[in-house]
């Protein structure tokens, strides 16, 4: 039986890895610096790298069901996506914080059914997002609205953590909400001025976070409220 997995390794290794040796020889001696925290998604269809056209060092990258932040009291219990926020805000002094959803996610989907009892951790974790339900029936509509407003909900949460309210406040950090739509491979970004996701190609900018106005990646702000 050939092993796909370590044919692929070595093929890294052996080819597409020259390529990349000098850049990653820097990033070893220089360290990393990137300037992006990159919550997303678990979902294999999410492909931040793609989306973004980032290369090695770049993305400082967050992932789990559904790009949720846990909130910072701690009453979720020992959290990487908290430890890896608190890491990239503090440490890395990251300029950017994307939260990132997608079309079609399995875990809004799941928020509107039934958990498996064998899944009690997912359970809880799906609690992070139920604020952003509809008292509705989950149509494709609904589950896209109900995508939207989990990102939102996600920003609102990450302004709790002292470290990045103050940094937002002061023009060190902008934030970005994010909506992939797989099939259309575009992300609609969300806009505090009005309130909703506007597609990329219709967007003067990224993404703003709930309560800031776009951010410029110097500090500079853009757009007053
Ligand atoms: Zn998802």
């Amino acid at each position: 039986m050939p092993d796909e997995l370590l044919d692929r390794l070595r093929r890294f290794h052996d080819d597409a890895f020259p390529q990349y040796r000098q850049q990653f020889q820097a990033l070893v001696d220089e360290g990393q610096h990137p300037t992006t925290l990159f919550i997303g998604c678990s979902d294999s269809r999410l492909v931040p790298y793609l989306l973004t056209g980032a290369g090695p060092g770049e993305l400082f990258l967050v992932r789990n069901v559904g790009a949720f932040i846990p909130p910072y009291d701690g009453s979720h219990g020992h959290h990487g996506t908290t430890a890896a926020i608190e890491f990239a805000v503090l440490n890395l002094k990251v300029r950017r914080i994307v939260v990132c959803g997608h079309s079609h996610c399995g875990a809004i989907k799941a928020m509107y059914g039934e958990v498996s009892p064998e899944a009690p951790n997912l359970n809880h974790w799906l609690d992070l997002g139920r604020e952003a339900l509809l008292p509705m029936q989950p149509g494709p509509e609904v589950l896209r609205r109900t995508e939207q407003r989990a990102v939102v909900l996600q920003l609102e949460r990450l302004m709790e953590y002292p470290m990045v309210r103050s940094r937002v406040q002061s023009g060190q950090i902008s934030l970005h909400g994010w909506h992939y739509v797989i099939e259309d491979g575009e992300v609609h970004v969300f806009d505090v001025q009005t309130g909703g996701f506007v597609p990329a190609s219709q967007s003067d900018h990224s993404g703003t976070g709930p309560y800031q106005p776009y951010v410029e990646h110097d500090g500079q702000v853009l757009v007053d409220e």
